[in-house]
């Protein structure tokens, strides 16, 4: 079984429909069996499913787990924060950045008050680490809000 999120272009609205697979998504779709829950068009588009964590357009489907979800979010929102006031931001020369202030800047008189955050992959962590380099991963939610 497939989920998947319909979207009618003729009035707007979304909806959820299950499928016994994508095949037989298209062909529903080809035979014109499927219409709009609201206004009965046809003009039904299948829309790309999103992570749930991201997906805006299920709040409401569940209230339990958005409420946790939205307390995750909530928690993130506040480390987000506290790092962005805090941190340093390099981007994606995180893990170079991060060898500087540990190999270079050790002795040195100017010394970085700030921590830094940025991106970096896997590897760089593990790499970083195994050189005794404190980094720490944490889930990361771009605000799209703004
Ligand atoms: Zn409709």
């Amino acid at each position: 079984m497939i989920k998947y999120k319909l979207l009618c272009k003729n009035c707007n609205t979304s909806f959820d429909s299950w499928f016994a697979s994508s095949r037989e998504y298209e062909k529903l779709k080809k035979k014109n069996f499927l219409n709009c829950n609201n206004c009965n068009s046809k003009s039904i588009e299948k829309t790309l499913m999103a992570p749930k964590l991201l997906n805006r357009s299920n709040i409401g489907d569940n209230k339990q787990s958005n409420l946790n979800l939205k307390k995750i979010r909530k928690k993130i929102n506040e480390y987000q924060n506290f790092i962005k006031n805090n941190f340093e931001y390099v981007g994606k020369n995180f893990a170079y950045e991060a060898r500087s202030i540990h190999y270079k800047d050790k002795n040195k008189d100017k010394k970085m008050k700030k921590g830094i955050y940025g991106t970096a992959s896997n590897d760089d962590i593990k790499e970083l680490r195994e050189e005794g380099i404190n980094a720490e991963t944490i889930p990361w939610i771009e605000d799209r809000n703004n």
